[in-house]
């Protein structure tokens, strides 16, 4: 497989799949430069707004299509933003900067600020592949106070790692992907897929 459709319009996610795959000779394209429309996510698990997308990708372009859905669940928030992450302050447009005033604001009161990133990843050789080879990963963390660094994106700059005493948006791309949630699914991903 050289070229697959991404299902996502996330500038953000695209740049961390270009560079994860771009090493493997594995072109993304996006599905706006494609011309096609972002699939509605109307269900409440993430495997299940993956599959989705991805099918609605493959299924316009005649490609392998990769899907991505994630978030950000918060333990004291009952997991909350969770599959709503990238809508969490509304859709009209989806912001990052509003997602993340809504979280410090609902964490006001919160002194366990526990959260995990979730990702999982759903490939699908073509539109009506039976089986979707399918991945996920986790990253754990903790909510901080006020946002800080520059790096990644969406709730980056707010996702606190205590281990190495740094925000998410602070560490460079290559470190993100070696212990982000998107990356673990990554690796497991690409060795489904070579087996
Ligand atoms: P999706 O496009 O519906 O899967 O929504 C994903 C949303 O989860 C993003 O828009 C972000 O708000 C959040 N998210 C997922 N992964 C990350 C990440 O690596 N960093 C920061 N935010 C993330």
């Amino acid at each position: 497989m050289k070229k697959l459709v991404l299902a996502s319009n996330n500038p953000g996610k695209l740049r961390e799949f270009q560079h994860m795959l771009a090493p493997l000779g594995i072109e993304v394209l996006t599905q706006a430069e494609l011309g096609i429309s972002e699939a509605e996510e109307p269900h409440v698990t993430f495997i299940e707004n993956a599959l989705a997308k991805a099918r609605h990708a493959s299924r316009q372009s005649g490609l392998p299509a990769l899907a991505d859905d994630s978030g950000i669940c918060v333990a004291a928030l009952q997991g909350r933003p969770g599959v709503y992450s990238a809508r969490y302050a509304g859709d009209n447009p989806k912001s990052d900067r509003r997602n993340n005033e809504k979280l410090l604001h609902e964490m006001r009161n919160e002194a366990d600020r526990r959260a995990h990133y979730y990702c999982v990843l759903l490939l699908l050789r073509d539109a009506d592949d039976p089986q979707p080879i399918i991945a996920e990963g986790e990253w754990h963390g903790e909510i901080a106070h006020e946002e800080r660094g520059s790096g990644g994106f969406g709730y980056d700059p707010l996702f606190w790692l205590p281990d190495l005493g740094r925000m998410s948006a602070e560490l460079a791309p290559k470190e993100k992907h070696e212990i982000s949630h998107r990356g673990k699914a990554m690796r497991v991903l690409l060795e489904r897929l070579s087996n």
